[in-house]
């Protein structure tokens, strides 16, 4: 596991954050909204995430179980991280890669999720 930090936010510029997170492995989620957006997925913990701007400009959306607050800017459209829970109870952050300023969406490996079943 490789930490790296990072700055991204969404397209206009109102929502911005700093994380670090492993990005080496990213998911990419066959579920009925992720198949529609497109993102792919690190997780990291909502310690090493910090919301710099744009708490008030986040819309949030769920859907099925309800678990994961996908939160996406009023004003530009983009989902560039989640809150949710993980499977072990603890509350985790997915953060969007492609969001990321300056990130290398070749560098990392892709891992399909079937988040469509379960
Ligand atoms: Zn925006």
């Amino acid at each position: 596991m490789t930490l790296q930090s990072y700055s991204g936010g969404c397209h206009c510029g109102k929502v911005h954050f700093d994380v670090t997170l492993d990005a080496a492995r990213v998911i990419s989620c066959n579920c009925s909204f992720c198949r529609k957006l497109g993102s792919l997925l690190a997780f990291t913990t909502p310690d090493r995430f910090t919301l710099a701007a744009g708490a008030d400009a986040l819309t949030e959306y769920r859907f099925n179980t309800r678990k994961i607050r996908h939160l996406f800017c009023n004003t530009c459209g983009v989902e560039s991280f989640a809150r949710g829970t993980g499977p072990d109870g603890k509350e985790m952050v997915a953060v969007n890669v492609r969001c990321l300023d300056d990130f290398d969406l070749d560098a990392p490996e892709i891992m399909p999720f079937d988040g469509k079943n379960h």
